[in-house]
């Protein structure tokens, strides 16, 4: 990750994932509680961080996803349990349900639903960048694979390579907001949180010309403050579901194979264009594309 100024060290990302808010699946919708475990735990850990009620991604119903619940229910009119049943499950999938009603962000297109015979689809996103020096390399591979990915650029270096935005999404990749100088938005009072963001926006829409519809919020670092802030300039939320760690540097092989080893369809995962040396990441790219495209994924962006 990019070091915020001043900043000693990269704080580990959190595990948290979030799933893009619009994910819809005609799944069952089992009355979940404290206790619960599976994939429909994830997909309400995915909506509830999509309605900016961040919770980490795990797939077990714990006391921090129950009290998240709690707070949904409460906002929304729901008696409060800390339970998702059949009253808790409408308002989290709903487009129109809760704290989502007051959002300005347009909805993107959902991804196909997982099935049977359905296309199997991955959302490869690219932190940090644009740089001359791994972004253009990040492009030709997605290129040669037929793959779309999505950039979450800090602004500043949008604003110094305007071409290389230009170019991704022109390419037909997502391009999103990845804050000015990679700042934690909690701690972006008084207006700054809308100057950080504003103006990575006005700098994608200069490459682009086309509006700005989300943004990743640095180090994973979200309150339902600035979650709601962030929301009112009309973005959505986009975490991910698999971290590559590749910001540390492990080794090719160990990038690859924590991508191939965990990710499903419908997932989306971190990856960085900017920050460092990003040559392992770029190689375990490739590997990745050439896997995952033999295994029948496509690869589309979000945010357009
Ligand atoms: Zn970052």
């Amino acid at each position: 990750m990019l070091l915020a100024p001043g900043a000693s060290a990269p704080p580990a990302p959190r595990a948290a994932a979030v799933a893009p808010a619009a994910r819809s699946a005609p799944a069952a919708r089992p009355v979940l509680g404290v206790g619960s475990r599976g994939a429909a735990v994830r997909r309400v850990q995915s909506l509830l961080n999509g309605r900016a009620y961040p919770v980490p991604v795990t797939g077990y119903y714990g006391t921090v996803t129950a009290r998240q619940v709690r707070r949904f229910q409460a906002a929304n009119g729901i008696r409060v349990t800390g339970k998702v049943g059949p009253l808790t499950w409408p308002k989290l999938l709903g487009p129109l349900g809760g704290q989502a009603a007051a959002a300005p962000a347009p909805a993107s297109p959902a991804p196909a639903p997982p099935g049977p015979g359905a296309a199997r689809v991955v959302y490869l996103t690219f932190d940090d960048g644009p740089t001359p020096a791994w972004t253009p390399r990040v492009l030709e591979l997605l290129a040669r694979y037929r793959a779309q990915a999505t950039f979450f650029v800090v602004g500043g270096n949008a604003a110094a390579h305007p071409e290389l935005v230009r170019q991704a999404y022109a390419a037909g990749h997502g391009v999103g907001n990845h804050t000015w100088t990679h700042r934690r938005l909690t701690r972006l009072g008084g207006g700054a949180l809308e100057a950080e963001v504003g103006a990575t926006s006005a700098a994608i829409h200069r490459a682009t010309g086309a509006p700005v519809r989300c943004l990743r919020p640095p180090y994973a670092t979200v309150d339902a403050a600035s979650a709601a802030r962030a929301r009112a300039l009309g973005l959505r939320l986009v975490m991910w579901d698999v971290d590559s760690g590749d910001w540390r540097r492990p080794g090719t092989g160990v990038i690859a194979d924590r991508i191939l080893g965990r990710v499903r369809s419908g997932d989306v995962v971190l990856l960085h264009d900017g920050g460092g040396d990003r040559s392992q990441t770029v190689a375990a790219l490739q590997q990745v594309l050439a896997s995952l495209s033999a295994r029948g994924f496509r690869f589309s962006p979000l945010c357009r």
